[in-house]
């Protein structure tokens, strides 16, 4: 199987590579090297978003890597005090990053906070009316798909069945892995989230799907890397832990976005052709009970994780 070169069709025909490199948290040089160093060795998807501060770092390494820009896939996301003006929000990360269009841009947050006070929920306005001016911004060229980060069942309720909503989000960006798995059929139970999303042809991009980092002033982090399950796989497979659950999520059909700025890490992420999961290796993960999530919503004004997705 090839992975690699793999990508998900979007419900805006455009065609979104399973394998990306995150960049949260990657600091200055070391995100412009990793972004260079990762298309230069075949990732074709870059995430970013305004809120980590390092849109200008990306885009220098998307320019340093040679790489035609056509051939490039970036995402980026806006930030929550940006709601109440969507086309500022898209110029200012596209003048960051050095580019003229961007291939996804998401809602970052179902959650608008007033620029004065970031703390303050901007109470007269919600995520319906952020989405009116993301449909917008399709009309101007400087952006292929878009899509929201975040959302759970309740939010995209609200959000598809308001009669302003005519574009149905190519991508629900979420946080999956083996910890917090939003479970397909069989194991599904009750309506989950990435079922949800699939049967409304959203695709849904797994963030912290390695578990996420373990130096977070605001989240958590799952040791999924040493979970005994994943150890085991890794070992009888000759596949690092990562590898594993990169695999898991992509066989699942769902993309990945596994952030380092380590090039060996960067290369081990990507190494992912010529192998995959047998049934009973994918369903001896989604049999994992441990549950963990890593990011959490007590720094915003309002509750964004709802728990319809448990
Ligand atoms: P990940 O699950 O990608 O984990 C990143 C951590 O794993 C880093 O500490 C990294 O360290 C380490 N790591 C990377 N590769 C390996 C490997 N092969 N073996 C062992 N450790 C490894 O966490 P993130 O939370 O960063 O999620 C990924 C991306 O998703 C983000 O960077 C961001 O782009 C996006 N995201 C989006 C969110 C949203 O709200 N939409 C929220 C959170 C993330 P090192 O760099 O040193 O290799």
């Amino acid at each position: 199987m090839t992975f690699t070169t793999k990508t998900f069709t979007l419900n805006s025909g455009a065609a979104i590579p399973a394998i990306g490199l995150g960049t949260w948290q990657s600091k200055e040089n070391s995100t412009r090297d990793a972004v260079k160093h990762a298309l230069q060795h075949g990732y074709r998807h870059i995430d970013t978003a305004l809120n980590y501060g390092n849109e200008k770092e990306v885009g220098e390494g998307i320019r340093e890597s040679d790489v035609p820009r056509e051939e490039i896939w970036v995402t980026t996301k806006l930030d929550n005090h940006w709601h109440h003006r969507v086309k500022e929000g898209l110029q200012s990360s596209l003048d960051a990053l050095g580019l003229d269009y961007l291939d996804l841009y998401l809602i970052h947050f179902p959650c608008s906070t007033d620029p004065e006070n970031r703390s303050k929920h901007l109470s007269d306005w919600d995520f319906v009316k952020t989405w009116q001016g993301m449909q917008k911004l399709l009309e101007t060229g400087k952006v292929k798909s878009i899509g929201v980060s975040n959302f759970q069942i309740t939010h995209l309720e609200k959000l598809l069945s308001h009669p302003s909503c005519k574009v149905v989000p190519a991508v629900n960006q979420i946080e999956l892995h083996p910890y917090n798995p939003s479970p397909n059929p069989p194991l599904q139970y009750s309506p989950k989230l990435l079922a949800y999303c699939s049967s409304k042809n959203i695709h849904c991009t797994a963030y912290s799907c390695l578990g996420g980092h373990n130096n977070s002033p605001i989240n958590g982090h799952t040791n999924l890397t040493s979970d005994p399950v994943i150890l085991k796989l890794a070992k009888s497979k000759q596949k690092t832990p990562a590898q594993v659950l990169l695999m898991w999520n992509i066989q699942r059909g769902v993309s990945v976005i596994p952030k380092s700025v380590s090039p060996s890490r960067i290369e081990n992420n990507f190494d992912l052709d010529g192998w995959s999961l047998t049934k009973e290796e994918f369903a001896e993960i989604s049999a994992i009970k441990t549950r963990s999530k890593v990011v959490a919503d007590g720094w915003m004004p309002i509750r964004v994780f709802l728990g319809d997705d448990e």
